[in-house]
């Protein structure tokens, strides 16, 4: 490999900047070209490129949000779009490129291997939905920054005796409602992977605990279940009596300075997309971590993994939070 391309698509998350990092660093060191693709798909469609060096990805590994900007490409999911990205590609002598992204962007990756043009995928999504991985870089950022916001909500909630229905991230997971519904003491936690009954598991729950004197409760809704939290806020206010208020936390989600966790992950696994797959000329990958290691899968073979909540997990938050 003499050049390598690196972006970054679908939903920015933080750590991504991170990960750009240790590509790009990796990739220098050993003699590699690295060019930085802006905006994800569409740039590597236009030639959108920066060329990039050991300092040219300074001062960002604190930083949020992704310094290549990331997009949501359509023209890139057409047959079109893809083969105009293979001539870019070809034209600027690219002979790897490094993805980092979540499952919809691995998807592209896999055409574009597919295709004849190696790449390698780092899971960059805050929602925690890759199902080879354990963890993706942004994960533990968005966690912790759920948790900061609830546990401020808390304070309020708690001084005029309310409830307050929180809806959280995570498109069709549920991993960021159920650690962040553990983290803050959720009375009930709502995810798209465990049927509920909002009357069973909300309401009556909630009359339970007031009977043992608790005045203040805090509900968190995963975005994936689909319950509009205003309406459910009103539901509550009418059959439990406690004023009851609704906040969706929104795209405060997904920015910040990322954790140490998600740091040093990023740094692990740009590392191991370098060192471990592309220069040893091996594309059509998905770098993934597993049981605290950096491993790796064929990009097909990821995609069609399954990923499978923790019931347990489940049980323990609904068993503790009453
Ligand atoms: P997140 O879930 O964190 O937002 P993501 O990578 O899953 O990240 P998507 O919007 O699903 O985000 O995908 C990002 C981009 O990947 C799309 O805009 C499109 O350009 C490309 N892509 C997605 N699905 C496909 C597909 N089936 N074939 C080719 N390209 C695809």
């Amino acid at each position: 490999m003499k050049t390598i391309a690196v972006l970054t698509s679908g939903g920015d998350a933080p750590g991504m900047n991170a990960a750009v990092r240790a590509v790009v660093r990796t990739a220098c060191v050993n003699g590699i070209r690295v060019l930085g693709v802006l905006r994800g798909y569409n740039g590597l469609i236009n030639g959108d490129f920066i060329e990039m060096n050991l300092r040219s990805v300074s001062d960002i590994i604190h930083r949020g949000g992704t310094k290549l900007y990331s997009a949501r490409s359509a023209e890139f999911a057409t047959e079109e779009g893809m083969q105009k990205a293979i001539h870019t590609c070809k034209e600027n002598g690219i002979d790897g490129v490094v993805v980092i992204g979540g499952d919809g962007s691995f998807r592209g990756a896999r055409d574009l291997s597919e295709r004849g043009i190696p790449c390698v995928g780092i899971p960059g999504t805050i929602d925690n939905d890759i199902a080879c991985c354990d963890y993706t870089i942004g994960y533990d950022t968005c966690l912790n920054t759920i948790m900061d916001c609830v546990d401020r909500i808390r304070d309020t909630t708690e001084s005029h005796d309310r409830c307050t229905v929180v809806e959280v991230m995570g498109r069709r997971s549920g991993y960021l409602a159920l650690n962040a519904g553990i983290a803050v003491g959720a009375t009930s936690i709502l995810i798209p992977e465990i049927k509920f009954d909002i009357e069973k598991d909300v309401i009556e729950r909630m009359k339970r605990t007031q009977l043992t004197d608790k005045k203040h409760f805090l509900i968190v809704v995963a975005e994936g279940v689909g319950v509009n939290v205003v309406d459910l806020a009103k539901s509550i206010q009418e059959k439990t009596g406690v004023e009851s208020r609704a906040c969706i936390l929104g795209h405060i989600q997904r920015g910040g300075s990322p954790t140490v966790k998600d740091r040093v992950m990023a740094t692990r696994m740009g590392n191991y997309a370098v060192k471990e797959l592309l220069m040893k000329n091996i594309g059509n990958k998905v770098v993934a971590s597993r049981h605290g290691d950096i491993v790796d899968y064929d990009i097909f073979e990821a995609l069609n993994m399954q990923k499978h909540i923790d019931e347990d997990l489940f049980r323990v938050a609904m068993e503790v939070s009453i």
